[in-house]
């Protein structure tokens, strides 16, 4: 392989020729000097045809990759070219999106940091502003956005609301089951807000989902019932487990106050007692195949003396 080559895989720079590579001292930059092949050359960069050359623009710079621990740019005329449809508009380069100033390949890098950690841990890591994030993730999920329908073979859905500063705001979001992935989010937590999602989704793919998973939320249901008449609505697991374990700690202390008030005459028996159901509450939330001997044990005191409780 050739050493232009070997540079233009380093810099991820694609139907592209590498002139020259040189450290630039005052801003510490690696820096690529790039002239696009001449098949991609004078693209419109909305709709790719080849176009008349308008003027030779500008020298642009577009950040890429850090190579070690050096920052580095990819450096290139930028031509404009006059496309009969979209006008005059700077010409496409097969490197960036357009009017990106960053490669490709770092877009990616961006957005899928984006997706595994904090914001600003992707933006100190990368050493770019944390607008700039935001609007790397906006431009790789338009893009992404345009060559695949993410409400496309939607079966089995969650909807739920999440509260955001402080519970003071709101976002109603939608998670398809099957692949576990966010379909859709709004802010807002209303009747309308879910409506929005269905107008997205269209009468036909709505028919077509089986299973709807939610808190319970009137709002919601109603709906869901309208859109979607013929899906199974479920409750979420997440919701049960809570709802059965406040039910089980609500029997839990009732039996407890009781044990507690029986014993107002033989103080040591009721005392003991309820320092036993006060220390129950594993034994009764785990499953019963993960107690250990001791929860067991506990276990089987509980049905004997507090079938109330055991049932629960
Ligand atoms: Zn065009």
């Amino acid at each position: 392989m050739r050493s232009a080559r070997v540079w233009a895989v380093l810099f991820g720079v694609e139907q592209a020729v590498v002139e020259g590579v040189e450290f630039d001292q005052a801003e510490s930059l690696l820096v690529a000097r790039v002239r696009v092949c001449r098949g991609a050359r004078r693209r419109c960069p909305h709709c790719g045809r080849r176009c008349v050359g308008y003027d030779a623009g500008a020298r642009r710079r577009w950040r890429a990759l850090d190579l070690g621990a050096v920052r580095a740019v990819v450096e290139a005329d930028a031509p404009r070219v006059s496309c009969p449809d979209h006008g005059v508009v700077v010409a496409a380069v097969p490197w960036a999106r357009h009017g990106a100033g960053h490669t490709r390949a770092f877009d990616a890098t961006v957005a899928w940091l984006a997706v595994h950690t904090a914001k600003s841990a992707v933006s100190r890591l990368m050493r770019i502003g944390w607008r700039t994030v935001g609007a790397i993730v906006a431009r790789v999920w338009a893009d992404t956005g345009a060559v695949t329908d993410r409400y496309d073979g939607l079966r089995r859905i969650g909807i739920d609301e999440v509260s955001y500063k402080k519970g003071h705001r709101y976002l109603t979001v939608v998670v398809d089951h099957d692949s576990g992935r966010l379909v859709w989010a709004a802010p807002g937590k209303s009747a309308a807000t879910l409506h929005a999602f269905f107008d997205l989704l269209g009468p036909g793919r709505a028919a077509a989902i089986t299973h709807v998973s939610a808190d319970g939320a009137d709002w919601i249901t109603t709906v869901v019932r309208r859109q979607c008449p013929r899906a199974v609505r479920c409750a979420d697991p997440f919701h049960v487990v809570a709802w059965a374990s406040d039910a089980v700690d609500r029997v839990r202390r009732q039996v407890w106050n009781e044990a507690a008030g029986r014993g107002a005459g033989r103080r040591g028996v009721a005392v003991g007692e309820a320092r036993m159901l006060k220390n129950t509450r594993w034994a009764l939330w785990k499953n019963p195949q993960n107690l250990t001997d001791a929860q067991q044990a506990k276990l089987a005191w509980i049905a004997k003396t507090h079938p109330r409780l055991h049932r629960a």
